[in-house]
């Protein structure tokens, strides 16, 4: 078999491969020259896909408990089981949580299959944790979730701006692009952050914030450029709607302090008008996280930013996937194709789908649908291809949630995670390498992935197992595809509905693919055209400015002085049930270390390389110290990825606050009180 073209299976950069199998499950990995998102390069994770596509460790049958099960039963037993949910305690007591590793087609299905047909908006996924704070910040500036922007306006910008965002580690690819503009076009690159991360170090210029310290920063901003005359007035007066007030509003709220280059930022930025501000996790992961998004977006709707080559705010997100959930509706804050839930679009969905129980409202966002599994009234769940014990805040209450609900089906392609272990139902679903289907990068480029090895077992997609489900519960008319070509075909049809409302999802030009158009598909990218020219998606066609209140200070806790902060590894994926299959990503860091400044090291007792043990609220993980003037005095760091299968142990997460943004609904993973002790 030759080259086959896919998209890579970790990050949002959404990189093109080559693969070319062999023997026994081998593949060849290339980047793909063609593909617009990386034209060729790799970073390692995707270099190394190959070693993950063996048969060890996968899901290879259905179970029932601890008895292998035909796929006949196990699907009449988990449709029969939530159909008696849902007629004995109403469709609210079932809940899906889905992730940014599923395919669109996946997606479509599972949210169709809840919001449709079960009847209930219980459905959300792993991105509610990723980027929902950027989702909830577009819409309230640009009436949808929209992204203004792509990789090669990177490569025009004079000035890159990149906020909470460690790029070089965790979208290395972005980052490689960033510095091909630097060399080829002198952009500069300025780092807003907390920790002097591997990309602060690179960068012209390191603003350290302190934790949520991005919200007064980008205030001050916005107001220094009006003070330098910076405001492009004329391009609000036909863009935006101001609110009153709202420059009155920038007065800085008292304590609130501002970083001692701010000077020096605030003269970069008022000399570069080609400008892009690049924000991720850092910035969405925090209890005020839409609100930091709509500072960004402040600034470049009032300066004139946006909508013009190299120039935008640049939400770049976690997962290969996060944005083709987003825009099928696998958020619980949305119904389908970027609607809501006004009368209006229920009808239109309703009618759309020929759905019996269309669902009256949003469902529970990530964090309340484990409260309500932790609680009782979600007394069946389905977990699809993710690891919430591990990955989810205040993970260990998410654990004991799950041990005490009645009915938990996992569909992962592992087979032993610490989520796997708590299910009645495990599912085999197929990895990647194998299924076939869609994805959506960060800049809104979609690309097939597609399969070109067999099933582990008797793996199967996840769309099917859907249908099939669906089917059993007696809707098996509506999920009756041919193959994933055919659910990508209905989905495209259903952006229509978007179209009708003036919103930029738009993919009715796909709606008719044959098969064999399907399978050829090259990446595209949705919703181009001129921004300005067509506006922005509010019924005037004109963006939105946003007030947004000054940081007003958390009290701190004696008990828990310092600020812990979790984040990721350069050469790992999230809880590592696929990159810790690969000895050559094992080499970058062979364990989780917690990183402490060298002053609170000398306060606590902390040693480089010795053994420490943070505690918080929540619970406490011992872990080896690295003690590093790259953190912030007051705040330490641990990675994410490691679980209590490791020997370990550092699931970091079981520590971190549930808080949430009280918009978007992410959790403040990047900010919880914490306590550290030498053992
Ligand atoms: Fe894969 Fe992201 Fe690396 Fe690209 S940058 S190869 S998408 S992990």
């Amino acid at each position: 078999m030759s080259g086959i073209a896919t998209t890579c299976a970790y990050c949002g950069v959404g990189c093109g491969i080559v693969a070319t199998p062999g023997i026994n499950r081998s593949v060849a990995i290339a980047g793909d020259d063609a593909h617009p998102a990386n034209h060729g390069r790799l970073c390692i994770k995707g270099t190394t896909l190959g070693d993950t596509v063996g048969l060890q460790g996968r899901m290879t049958h259905p179970m029932i408990g601890n008895r292998t099960a035909g796929w006949d039963e196990a699907t009449r037993f988990v449709a029969r089981t939530f159909a008696d949910t849902i007629a004995e305690h109403g469709p609210d007591s079932v809940a899906f949580y889905v992730s940014g590793q599923l395919l669109t087609e996946d997606y479509y299905a599972a949210n169709k299959l809840m919001k449709g047909f079960i009847g209930s908006g219980n459905i959300d996924t792993n991105s509610r944790l990723c980027m929902a704070s950027a989702v909830a910040a577009h819409n309230r500036a640009f009436g949808e979730d929209y992204v203004p922007v792509g990789y090669e306006d990177l490569e025009t910008a004079d000035l890159i701006l990149l906020v909470g965002s460690n790029t070089a580690w965790c979208h290395p690819v972005v980052w490689q692009r960033i510095e091909a503009a630097r060399r080829d076009h002198s952009t500069k690159v300025v780092v807003i952050d907390p920790r002097r991360t591997e990309t602060a170090q690179e960068a012209d210029l390191h603003v350290a914030v302190a934790p949520d310290g991005d919200i007064p920063l980008f205030r001050a901003l916005l107001a220094d450029m009006k003070r330098r005359g910076e405001v492009d007035e004329a391009f609000m007066a036909q863009h935006c709607v101001t609110p009153d007030g709202f420059w009155d509003g920038l007065v800085g709220a008292p304590g609130e302090a501002l970083p001692t280059n701010f000077e020096a930022l605030a003269d970069m930025v008022a000399a570069h008008p080609r400008m892009i501000t690049v924000f991720s996790m850092g910035s969405n992961q925090s209890v005020r996280g839409t609100d930091k998004g709509n500072a960004i977006i402040n600034l470049h709707l009032a300066t004139g930013r946006i909508g013009k080559p190299g120039a935008g705010p640049f939400s770049i997100t976690g997962q290969p996937n996060a944005m083709g959930g987003r825009e099928v509706g696998g958020l619980a804050s949305t119904l389908a194709c970027h609607l809501g839930f006004s009368d209006e679009e229920r009808a239109a969905v309703a009618d759309f789908w020929a759905a019996p129980n269309l669902c009256t409202a949003p469902g529970l966002k990530a964090v309340d649908m484990f409260r309500a599994v932790d609680d009782g009234r979600i007394k069946a769940i389905w977990i699809m291809a993710t690891n919430p014990a591990v990955s989810m805040p205040d993970a260990g209450f998410v654990r004991g949630a799950l041990e005490k609900c009645p009915f938990v089906v996992v569909s992962d392609c592992m087979a032993d995670t610490d989520t796997t272990r708590l299910a009645h139902v495990r599912l085999p679903a197929m990895g990647w390498g194998e299924k076939d289907g869609t994805v959506t990068n960060s800049e809104r480029v979609i690309s097939r992935q597609r399969g070109f090895l067999p099933p582990a077992g008797e793996a199967r997609a996840d769309w099917r197992i859907i249908a099939d489900v669906a089917a059993a519960m007696g809707y098996g008319d509506a999920f009756d595809w041919s193959g994933p070509a055919a659910v990508f075909r209905e989905y495209a049809a259903m952006t229509a509905l978007a179209q009708r409302r003036g919103l930029k999802l738009d993919l009715t030009d796909h709606a008719r693919l044959s098969d064999v158009e399907y399978d050829a598909l090259q990446p595209f990218r949705w919703g181009e055209g001129k921004l300005l020219a067509d506006g922005f998606c509010f019924p005037d066609r004109k963006a939105r400015l946003i007030d947004v209140a000054p940081l007003v200070a958390k009290p701190a806790d004696p008990a828990f002085p310092l600020r812990l902060n979790t984040g990721r590894y350069r050469d790992q994926w999230h809880t590592m049930t696929r990159t810790g299959l690969s000895a050559r990503l094992s080499r970058h860091r062979s364990e989780p270390l917690v990183e402490v400044h060298p002053d609170d090291a000398v306060r606590y007792g902390i040693t480089n390389g010795g053994l420490a043990q943070i505690d918080t609220p929540r619970g406490n993980t011992v872990l080896r110290a690295s003690v590093t003037d790259a953190q912030v005095p007051g705040t330490i760091f641990a990675p994410m990825h490691w679980t209590d299968l490791f020997a370990s142990g550092g699931r970091a997460n079981r520590l971190t606050s549930p808080d949430v943004d009280p918009v978007s609904g992410q959790p403040g993973f990047k900010d919880c009180g914490a306590a550290i002790a030498p053992v």
